[in-house]
């Protein structure tokens, strides 16, 4: 959930800055579209395909699932929301994202909210 506080105060700025000058509105990992609706084709690249023409979008909840309309958003490469330098910011569609994010999700169901990555790394002396 996008809460505002978290992140920089020009971040809608930064965010326009990465979705159009460099990722030119299409996610930077499966190059999918930005506001297109789309058919998915799971495990071969390019891993989306344009939805086919002459179909009504209402047509698309008929079968509930095949046809998504890509809405693109930013990521913390490093899931640092205090690191907005734009080597670490990617362009992502709601499938890459969540991918991307999937271990931190994981980890902050499992430890709570404010789970980081590295906090329970430990060091050895000998
Ligand atoms: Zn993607």
């Amino acid at each position: 959930m996008f809460n505002k506080k978290e992140y920089h105060p020009k971040w809608s700025l930064i965010r326009r800055m990465i979705l159009l000058r460099r990722a030119l509105n299409r996610c930077e990992f499966c190059d999918a579209p930005n506001g297109e609706f789309i058919y998915r084709i799971e495990k071969n690249k390019p891993y989306w395909a344009p939805m086919p023409e002459g179909l009504e979008t209402e047509a698309m909840d008929l079968d509930g699932t095949k046809f998504t309309r890509i809405l693109l958003t930013i990521a913390h490469k490093d899931h640092n929301k205090d690191n907005n330098i734009f080597t670490n910011l990617v362009a992502l569609c709601q499938r890459c994202h969540l991918k991307h994010d999937i271990r931190q999700h994981i980890m902050s169901r499992k430890y709570g909210r404010k789970w980081k990555k590295n906090q329970f790394s430990f060091t050895f002396t000998i």
